[in-house]
C-alpha cells in the first residue's frame, strides 16, 4: 500500500500479522455485510469460529477471543443472530478482559505493491494452508467438536464459508466447482494438506498474467526452486512435482515453529 511504510519479511517466513489480519478483516468487514446470522450461514460462522479456536496454532489472545466467541455461539439456543451482536461481543471482549485482535489491517507476507493487490484473499488461503498443516499436527484437537466425523474438516468447512462469505463470487464458484469433482477423494490429513496446496496452485495458474497479479509477487508453481529444490524433479524432460517432499515442505512452512510474530500485535 502506498500510504503505508513497506514491511520487510522473508519470503519463506509465515507471519502472525497476516492471520491476525485476516481474522480481523472477516469478523469486523467480511461478515458486517450479512446483517443477521441464520440457517447455514450460521452453523458454517460457527463451525468456522470452532475451527480456528481448536487449530490456530501458538494459543495467544487470538485463539482466547475465538474460544470466547464459540462458547458464546454455542451457548445460544437462537436460529438467528444480528451480525451487531458478534461484533459487540468482539469488541467488548477486547475492551474488558484484553482478549483482542488487532483492530487494524497489517499486511507483511501478503503485503502488495499498491492497494487492491493482495492483502485479505493472501492471508486467507494462507490461514487454511496453516489449519490443514495443524489439524495434522494437533489428531485429537476437533474431537467433541461435532467436526471430528468428517474426513477432511478444514477443506469442508472452507468450503463452505467460501461459498457463503467470501466477497469474490466468481472465486467461490471457482472454489466450488473443484471442490464438487475432487474433494471426497481427500482420504486423510496428509491428502488435505495436498489437496488444498494443489488446488491453490491450479488459481495461480489460471491468474498467471492477470490483473490481480502484483507484478512484485507473480503468480507461479508454488513453492519455488529456491523455496525448496527438491520439491521439483523432471521426468522424461517434463516438470513433474516430488509429493513427498512438498508435503514435508508444507509442514515445516506452514507449521507453529515456521510462524514470526514479527510486527504483530
Ligand atoms: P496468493 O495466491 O493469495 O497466495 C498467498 C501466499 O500463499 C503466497 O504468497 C505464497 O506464499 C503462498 N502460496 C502460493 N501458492 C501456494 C500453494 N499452491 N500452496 C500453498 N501456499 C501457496 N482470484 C481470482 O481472480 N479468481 C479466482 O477464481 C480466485 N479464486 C480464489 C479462491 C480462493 C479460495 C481464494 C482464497 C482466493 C481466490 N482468488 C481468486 C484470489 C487469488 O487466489 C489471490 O489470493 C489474490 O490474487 C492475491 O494473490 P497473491 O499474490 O497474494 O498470492
Amino acid at each position: 500500500r502506498s500510504s503505508e511504510p513497506w514491511r520487510d519479511f522473508d519470503r519463506s517466513k509465515v507471519y502472525r500479522a497476516d492471520l491476525e489480519s485476516a481474522l480481523h478483516y472477516l469478523l469486523r468487514v467480511e461478515l458486517a455485510t450479512h446483517n443477521t446470522l441464520e440457517g447455514e450461514e450460521l452453523q458454517t460462522f460457527k463451525d468456522f469460529v470452532t475451527l480456528v479456536a481448536k487449530l490456530y496454532p501458538g494459543g495467544g489472545s487470538v485463539v482466547k477471543l475465538m474460544e470466547t466467541l464459540s462458547d458464546w455461539l454455542l451457548s445460544l439456543p437462537l436460529p438467528r443472530i444480528p451480525y451487531q451482536a458478534v461484533l459487540d461481543l468482539v469488541d467488548n471482549k477486547m475492551r474488558i478482559s484484553g482478549v483482542f485482535l488487532g483492530a487494524e489491517l497489517r499486511w507483511v507476507g501478503c503485503q502488495g505493491s499498491r492497494a487492491g493487490l493482495r492483502g485479505y484473499p493472501c492471508s486467507l488461503w494462507t490461514l487454511f494452508h496453516v489449519l490443514t498443516v495443524q489439524h495434522e499436527a494437533t489428531p485429537t484437537a476437533l474431537e467433541n467438536t461435532g467436526l471430528e466425523g468428517e474426513t477432511s474438516p478444514v477443506l469442508q468447512v472452507m468450503r463452505r464459508y467460501i461459498k457463503t462469505f467470501f466477497g469474490c463470487e466468481e472465486c467461490g464458484r471457482h472454489f466450488e466447482e473443484a471442490a464438487a469433482v475432487s474433494v471426497e477423494k481427500v482420504q486423510n490429513r496428509e491428502d488435505q494438506i495436498l489437496w488444498l496446496w494443489n488446488q491453490h496452485n491450479m488459481v495461480n495458474y489460471r491468474l498467471a498474467g492477470s490483473l490481480s497479479d502484483d507484478p512484485l509477487f507473480p503468480k507461479a508453481p508454488w513453492p519455488s526452486p529456491s523455496l525448496c529444490s527438491s520439491c521439483h524433479e523432471e521426468k522424461h524432460g517434463v516438470h513433474v512435482w516430488n509429493h513427498d517432499s512438498v508435503l514435508l515442505f508444507l509442514r515445516q512452512h506452514y507449521g507453529a515453529s515456521n510462524m514470526s510474530p514479527m510486527y504483530s500485535m
